[in-house]
């Protein structure tokens, strides 16, 4: 047996582990949620669309301002109260995306997506699970001014957790869509696959949607033969992210491959193919002689690729 890769310590999983208390009770209190908002420790999060503004720092870069900060720099469409860290009450604020487009002529803001800052780590990691709640529910409301029922226009209310339609009664709550994300292992090989919206040399988990009427296996199952044509068997599930693109849950898994035939789906994935755990091994550590990497540590993908370079799966 070879001797176990050494990666290093693990890095940290974005977006995901928030330190945020939600408070939900607390949402309905509107007297409470203002008398929050106005408070000296409080700090809001301005979003504009996929765009994050922060003040620029020297080193990390601050993306908390007083709400009425927020609401001097731009329009606030709508609030969100995320809930409370060590305390201090967090919300989201809303700007239409122009807006937000328009402050990167201002010398004083980092104005740029999500992606970047935390790939980049642009701001502090504990920043980034409460940036994500926000931004997925902000998306949520852009999309539900209008009742889907009926089609009357609809109100924010509990704190920005539920839009309520005063023509036919309906509350409608904000929604996360779960898709799995999964590596299929052939002994001691692994199934990676290629998207054209990647990096050129970036290979990666397959994954897609959860189906209506479908468990997370059946999902993994039907993903993985749609998208390069291998059956699976058993299905381990590994651990799951927040995704605020706009608003998924990631379900990280691992499956065991009953069939090494790969036949690439050219609408979904510009190529799939078998990984040895040497190749692996190199893309992980950046030192892949044609200079092919794995996913960021941000993203769930490295991880779930890293635990089975690391031995880590079982299938029970
Ligand atoms: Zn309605």
């Amino acid at each position: 047996m070879p001797p176990r890769p050494d990666f290093g310590p693990k890095p940290r999983l974005g977006y995901a582990g928030s330190r945020i208390e939600r408070a939900a009770e607390l949402r309905a209190d509107r007297a409470a949620l203002e008398a929050l908002a106005a408070d000296q420790r409080a700090g809001t999060y301005l979003i504009g669309g996929e765009m994050i503004v922060a003040k620029k720092a020297a080193s990390l870069n601050e993306p908390l301002f007083t709400m009425p900060e927020a609401r001097a720099i731009a329009p606030v469409s709508e609030t969100v109260f995320l809930g409370f860290i060590d305390g201090a009450a967090r919300f989201g604020a809303g700007i239409a995306p122009a807006a937000a487009e328009a402050l990167k002529a201002r010398g004083e803001f980092l104005v740029t997506d999500l992606r970047s800052i935390a790939v980049q780590g642009l701001v502090d990691a504990d920043h980034l699970p409460p940036i994500a709640e926000a931004k997925a529910v902000l998306h949520w409301h852009t999309r539900h001014r209008f009742c889907p029922n009926c089609g009357a226009a609809t109100l924010l209310v509990n704190g920005g957790w539920r839009r309520d339609c005063p023509a036919c009664k309906a509350e409608h709550f904000p929604r996360t869509d779960p898709v799995v994300i999964m590596l299929a292992i052939d002994g001691e090989r692994c199934l990676l696959g290629r998207s054209p919206r990647f990096l050129p040399t970036m290979w990666s988990c397959l994954a897609g949607f959860v189906e209506p009427g479908e468990s997370i296996e059946d999902a993994v199952h039907r993903e993985t033969r749609e998208e390069a044509g291998i059956t699976c068997g058993r299905v381990a599930y590994f651990r799951s992210q927040p995704w605020p693109f706009p608003s998924s849950l990631m379900i990280g898994c691992h499956a065991e491959a009953l069939t090494t035939d790969i036949v690439v789906d050219k609408t979904e994935l510009e190529d799939a193919r078998w990984f040895n755990k040497a190749e692996v091994a190199a893309m992980l550590a950046r030192r892949h002689a044609q200079g092919l990497t794995t996913p960021p540590a941000v993203a769930i993908a490295h991880h779930i690729i890293r635990a089975w370079m690391e031995d880590e799966v079982s299938f029970g």
